[in-house]
């Protein structure tokens, strides 16, 4: 069912007191404390004590995630970026291993044998899991891992490019590669390549550390390879390594075919002679001009009321409210953080859309992206526990990329153009498959590092490229560029920063699309059933969630290869 909205409450606390904030660890230790010596001795004061450590947990996640919040908004002002610091440094790490304990006591108390496991049983699971996996001596190895995985980042944002007598960070130089004239995107191309191949043996010795240590974690904790230790630690208690494998098989034979009969459209388009190159994948057609959906962030704001109004009022509600609660912060402006993101609150439960707005086709993506996840946010606040909204990406993503889906057939409010609006269209599903084949190769990839942990530099170059060439479309001519191509795989920040967090994108994506073919068969059952899915949080197994929503949760060929002719089937609509 789609509910009907409801303005939220302030809500009244039960443990803390109303006025409580946070402000230094000493002021919230004590009620941590509280909750680790509470003797439960009934049942009805061991769910008394649940409540009130969710109230905690949600009290202090919608503090830090207001100090993060204020921080992108405004990174000009030190005193914003002081009090996130101040919560990373001096709150978490003695907050940690207190939030451990709380969990073993959960874990350890048999009234938890009691709670009724058609609700609870995912968050207990979870909770044994972590306990399971704690390792005393991995914490000093882990906090190692953390410092290095960040020079990557440090690393990476460092590189820029001089063109035109102006500097570039490598995300913004990308836009030049969208250009009509091919000498540019060449140039570009290849002063972002040889930027990156001069920090190519340092990221090489970095990642060479990683490996180790990871590896040296999943052998502490009684496992035989780093994978198979990931694949725990992330919960993947719904499928496989060979789920994975079967997925990558997949999508090389029923995506890949896709991808290269777009890319030969787009070659037609471009009206290149010869052969595609890498420079060209990306370019716009000549005379072709860009996509102009809005003008500003408000304009942004309400437009995208308007295309969720017509899908249901429940959720224009939802992006009203947080308009009134002054909860987007939807323009792009000097002084903001990159990116875009929607952090749920969990206390107030309406949570905040930041992104960085500049008119652009991606804005509106990136606005459509967030409204699914703000909507998830809605739905599940009503939950009884705040364990019960830590919903996994597998389910997460699935609200947000299937409301990209669900609202393109209402994008003539930002393109009135016919034409434009067809080609916003086909640039989103073009988007889609794209995605899919490079998730199988860095996910594939991601295999074979860490099952092979005592691999040498050119044999990592020599498994990479043999990846790249096992999902290649064939379509574009790499040659002369052979040592831009082996080193590509660094420019995948997940590597080094969040090892396997990747297949997620590539399992909610296929499940969007179902969805979306679920909506364009009954559009009223597929949208309540996407809102019935979704008020569910984490209380439901990933299987049973995506049942709930009217779609399989299945990666196997024979649905990858329904869903590709399904999508084949609009896009030829569309050509
Ligand atoms: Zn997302």
């Amino acid at each position: 069912m789609i509910p009907v909205f409801k303005s939220l409450e302030v809500p009244k606390r039960s443990y803390l007191p109303q006025d409580f904030t946070i402000t230094t660890w000493e002021a919230l230790a004590p009620y941590v404390q509280q909750l680790i010596d509470f003797q439960f001795t009934t049942m009805e004061s061991f769910s008394q004590w649940l409540s009130h450590l969710s109230e905690l947990e949600a009290v202090i996640s919608e503090d830090a995630c207001w100090r993060q919040i204020k921080m992108t908004c405004n990174t000009q002002d030190p005193s914003l970026e002081e009090a996130y610091t101040y919560f990373v440094m001096e709150i978490e790490p003695p907050l940690k291993p207190l939030a451990f304990e709380l969990q073993i006591k959960l874990d350890r108390s048999p009234f938890k044998n009691e709670l009724d496991t058609a609700i609870y049983f995912p968050y207990l699971r979870s909770v044994a899991n972590a306990i399971a996996l704690y390792k005393e001596e991995n914490i000093a190895i882990q906090a190692d891992i953390n410092v290095l995985a960040q020079q990557y980042g440090a690393t990476a944002s460092k590189m820029t490019i001089h063109f035109q007598e102006k500097e570039y960070t490598l995300q913004q130089a990308a836009k030049f590669l969208q250009s009509s004239d091919a000498d540019i995107r060449k140039e570009v191309f290849e002063l972002i390549s040889s930027r990156r191949l001069e920090d190519q043996q340092l990221l090489n010795d970095l990642f060479n550390q990683l490996i180790i240590k990871r590896n040296q974690i999943a052998l502490n904790a009684g496992f035989e390879n780093y994978r198979d230790y990931k694949f725990k630690e992330l919960g993947r208690f719904d499928y496989s390594v060979k789920d994975c494998f079967e997925f990558h098989e997949a999508v090389k034979e029923y995506i890949v075919p896709i991808q290269k009969k777009l890319l030969q459209h787009k070659k037609s388009l471009l009206q290149i002679q010869g052969p595609l190159r890498p420079w060209d994948t990306n370019a716009t057609p000549k005379g072709q001009k860009a996509l102009s959906p809005f003008t500003d962030g408000k304009d942004l704001a309400a437009k995208a009321i308007q295309v969720f109004e017509k899908l249901n009022p429940y959720f224009s509600s939802c992006i009203a409210s947080m308009q009134s609660m002054g909860r987007l912060d939807l323009d792009s402006r000097k002084g903001k953080a990159p990116g875009g993101y929607n952090c749920p609150l969990a206390e107030t439960g309406v949570p905040f859309i930041f992104m960085n707005a500049a008119g652009t086709h991606g804005d509106v993506i990136t606005m459509m992206h967030e409204g699914g996840h703000a909507f998830h946010s809605f739905l599940s606040h009503p939950l009884a526990l705040s364990a019960f909204k830590e919903y996994p990406m597998e389910i997460a993503e699935l609200a947000s990329m299937s409301m990209e889906l669900f609202s393109l057939e209402h994008w003539d409010v930002f393109y009135e153009n016919q034409e434009e609006l067809k080609r916003a269209q086909l640039e989103e599903l073009e988007r889609i498959i794209d995605v899919l084949p490079w998730i199988a190769t860095i996910d594939s990839f991601q295999h074979w590092l860490y099952t092979n942990p005592s691999h040498t530099e050119e044999e990592r170059t020599q498994a990479w490229i043999a990846t790249l060439d096992k999902f290649s479309t064939q379509e574009v001519d790499w040659s002369g560029l052979e040592s831009i191509r082996a080193a590509s795989w660094q420019k995948q920040l997940h590597l080094f920063e969040v090892p396997f967090y990747y297949i997620e994108y590539g399992i909610a994506q296929l499940g969007a699309l179902a969805m979306w073919r679920q909506y364009k068969q009954n559009k009223e059952q597929a949208l309540s059933n996407y809102c019935n899915a979704l008020s569910l949080g984490y209380t439901k197994s990933l299987k049973e969630l995506y049942q709930i929503a009217g779609i399989q949760f299945d990666f196997s060929p024979a649905y990858i290869k329904e869903l590709a002719a399904f999508v084949t089937a609009a896009i030829e609509e569309m050509l």
